[in-house]
């Protein structure tokens, strides 16, 4: 049994590609570990309340800020935007956790949390401002990141709040400010209207649905010297220092022609952006298993491109095969064992911190080994797509498609009047091959293809 936790999305904007990537290769984690025999049990939040816009404890609340950035209430933004989340990772076919919890839902546990560690000493307040923990009662804080604390001390690492004892100190509970108006506040035994910090959510959730020590905790390598550090210290502090997390899994960046996403460059692109250029999310998912999840990746419109002429190809191979493979003769002892070491090579590579270009090269290798019969090859494919999640089990054989003779007619007149370049002629054509409930596809060499409406 393997208790994952993913940090999840901050519900204030459009999922994009960049975040795509991140819970894609969650998704082929946990779709590894199923497949390898595990069990698991994953677990994923939704932050709906908490995250300020720097990591320092200053700034805006994103979803106050996504609130006035589309004018609606900060609840609709959220639940816009987790709606969003989660058509965006349906697209790229990713398996839902088991859990998804919501900040905003497990705010009484949190509250208990910040209230043990007060009680424990952790904590300090200050005053209209929040409390914080006080990381200097920690001698391993900051392990994960390896964090140089008296180098931190001594230089100004984040805008200052006054009042905290250390520069690294964290805020576990805020107080809404004079005239701040928060559409989302909790009353504390601090102050009437507050709200939880970000870090806290994680340690609370994961506790209240996984216990008190985690097996994978997966995020961005950007969470690893803040808010990770943080779920350590105050999920360590609780439990007495039994370790809070066995293994951390840190996704690296998504870069969009190699430059960081962000407003002023307009870059920022999400799922629906891929389909009005006519592009699959599979391809887009194919090209992000195309990169190792700890290396930086780079995206470009012209590798998509080639990623959707592979999935293309991919899916023709998948025809190819049902078509033919039930009238394959049974395998021959040697194809038998040609198929088994493609499998245990895929799988060695996939097991082995989720190499999945490796995996892909494989994959293509036997996609095209005639040794194997064309069944071999479907039922391969189909077990190493358990884990890729390209959705290549939904692929049904495409039926030859009967033009009645009346379209056929108006088709044969088409191209006639194409091949003369009587454009009016051809337009006129297509209209009575649409109002015979078929659609006209000019394709490359001139030819014309069928698809019924
Ligand atoms: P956020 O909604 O900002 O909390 O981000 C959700 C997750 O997506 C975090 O784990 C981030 O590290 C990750 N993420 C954000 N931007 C990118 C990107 N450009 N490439 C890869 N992961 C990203
Ligand atoms: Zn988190």
């Amino acid at each position: 049994m393997v208790k994952l936790y993913a940090c999840g999305p901050t519900v204030y904007d459009y999922t994009h590609l960049g975040h795509l990537r991140k819970y894609v290769m969650d998704d082929v984690l946990v779709r590894v570990l199923r497949h390898a025999g595990f069990e698991v049990k994953f677990v994923r939040n939704v932050t709906d309340v908490g995250h300020l816009a720097s990591d320092a404890d200053t700034g805006e609340d994103k979803l106050e800020k996504g609130a006035k950035k589309y004018g609606q209430s900060v609840w609709d933004i959220a639940q816009t935007f987790e709606d969003y989340f989660h058509y965006s990772m349906d697209l790229m076919n990713a398996v839902r956790p088991n859990i998804t919890a919501r900040a905003t839902d497990s705010v009484p546990y949190q509250l208990d949390l910040v209230k043990k560690l007060e009680e424990k000493g952790f904590t300090y307040v200050i005053p209209d401002d929040g409390v914080y923990f006080d990381t200097s009662k920690l001698a391993d804080y900051g392990k994960l990141a390896k964090l140089d604390l008296e180098g931190l001390q001594a230089g100004a690492r984040v805008e200052q709040i006054e009042g905290k004892k250390n520069p690294t100190d964290f805020a576990l509970w805020k107080f809404e400010r004079e005239g701040e108006n928060r559409a989302m506040s909790w009353e504390s035994p601090w102050s009437k209207r507050s709200f939880p910090g970000w870090h806290i959510e994680c340690s609370a959730i994961s506790m209240e649905h996984l216990g008190e020590q985690l097996d994978i905790h997966t995020g961005g390598i950007d969470h690893i010297p803040v808010h990770h550090t943080n779920e350590i210290a105050q999920s360590e502090a609780i439990t007495g220092k039994k370790p809070f997390v066995r293994f951390w899994v840190h996704h690296n960046f998504l870069l969009i022609e190699g430059q960081k996403m962000s407003k002023s460059l307009e870059n920022i692109y999400t799922v629906d952006d891929l389909l009005k250029k006519d592009y699959d999310p599979m391809a887009f998912r194919l090209l992000l298993l195309g990169a190792h999840y700890r290396s930086e990746m780079n995206f470009t419109w012209k590798n998509l491109e080639g990623a959707q002429v592979s999935w293309e190809r991919l899916q023709d191979k998948v025809q190819q095969f049902l078509a033919s493979k039930d009238q394959d003769p049974e395998p021959t002892e040697a194809q038998a064992a040609t198929e088994q070491q493609y499998r245990q090579r895929f799988f060695q590579q996939l097991e082995n911190d989720l190499h999945t270009p490796e995996g892909l090269a494989i994959m293509w290798e036997m996609v095209g080994d005639s040794e194997l019969t064309t069944e071999q090859r479907y039922n391969t494919l189909l077990s190493f797509d358990e884990v890729l999640g390209l959705g290549l089990a939904r692929i049904e054989p495409t039926e030859e498609l009967e033009i009645p003779r009346e379209v056929q007619r108006l088709l044969d007149q088409r191209q006639a009047a194409r091949a003369a370049e009587n454009w009016e002629e051809a337009d006129s054509l297509r209209q009575q091959i649409n109002a015979l409930g078929y659609q006209v596809i000019d394709t490359d060499g001139d030819q014309q293809q069928v698809k019924k409406l």
